[in-house]
């Protein structure tokens, strides 16, 4: 495994790697490394040789007020797991790498990036698109991995990438739980141990959803209503939005016709937290994945 910290060198093996006919994939991450990234960078090695990992906490998609100082750290021990699984190369590059003094440029995606997370979190689409973007213009990777727990984020992707004719085919890998159905995230280790227990609330509304889909019920507000139920019930959990959106254009539904995303996101304690279950509509029978 070898480890890259600046872009001209970044840039280097992946233009040899394509002169070779290699197909480079891509896993971006921001680092400390749970096995939610690990599954990407396994799928990316089913397909992909050499794999480039990607760990950069990215200043641009956090805001002012929101945890980039305190983002948990972890690069020796996020290498020694990536050395474990046999990845090829880590691409984590010092901030002024990526954004060099004078740096003045954002892309954004318009529309889909208003709502959701986008309202939650102003800029923190363009933040991410703006790396992203960057990234594949470094690493020009023929696959890029992406997990389904950021929904909307990789929905933004897929459509930048469309749009900029970027050339890197978008894979989805599912999201990892923990046991009791918390998904993985490198913000579960600010939680407390009252908080831990409470967060498996997230899992719980959606699980109560997926049992009343499965009961029949097809009516999103009902569906939501029997989510909130669950997350009122805990009083740890603070809900910030809960939502049943059409999964192409991630605007509320008003059926189930298309596939759909339910989506939430909750402080628990001061940890915020997304999760989000796939509605399958389109095929029979409905299926709701978690
Ligand atoms: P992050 O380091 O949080 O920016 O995440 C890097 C990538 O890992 C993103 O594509 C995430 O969607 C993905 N990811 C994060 N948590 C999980 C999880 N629990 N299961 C699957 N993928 C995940």
């Amino acid at each position: 495994m070898e480890l890259i910290h600046t872009v001209a060198w970044m840039k280097q093996v992946a233009s040899e790697a394509r002169r070779n006919d290699r197909v480079l994939g891509l896993v971006p991450t921001m680092g400390a490394l749970h096995e939610g990234h690990l599954s990407l960078v396994r799928r990316a090695q089913t397909q992909c040789f050499p794999v480039v990992v990607s760990i950069f906490v990215n200043p641009k998609q956090f805001g002012p007020s929101e945890d980039f100082k305190k983002y948990p750290r972890t690069l020796d021990v996020d290498l020694a797991a990536l050395e474990r699984i046999g990845v090829d190369y880590v691409f984590a590059p010092l901030p002024d790498e990526m954004y060099p003094p004078g740096f003045r440029t954002a892309v954004s995606v318009e529309g889909l990036g208003d709502r959701l997370e986008g309202r939650s979190r102003p800029g923190h689409f363009t933040g991410v698109t703006t790396v992203v973007l960057k990234l594949f213009e470094i690493t020009q990777p023929c696959f890029a991995f992406f997990g389904r727990k950021d929904a909307q984020q990789l929905r933004i992707i897929r459509q930048m990438t469309r749009d900029l004719d970027l050339g890197a085919e978008i894979v989805v890998c599912p999201i990892v739980r923990e046991p009791d159905g918390l998904a993985l995230s490198s913000r579960n280790a600010y939680l407390a141990e009252n908080d831990r227990r409470a967060a498996t609330a997230l899992y719980r509304s959606l699980d109560a959803v997926r049992r009343e889909v499965g009961g029949g019920e097809r009516n999103p507000t009902r569906l939501l209503a029997a989510l909130k139920c669950v997350i009122d019930a805990e009083p740890g959990v603070l809900l910030d939005y809960a939502e049943i959106v059409d999964a192409e254009t991630f605007d509320r539904a008003v059926s189930l016709r298309n596939n759909c995303y339910v989506l939430i996101a909750a402080r628990v304690g001061t940890t915020r937290l997304i999760d989000n279950a796939l509605i399958e509509s389109e095929g029979n029978p409905f299926t709701v994945n978690m």
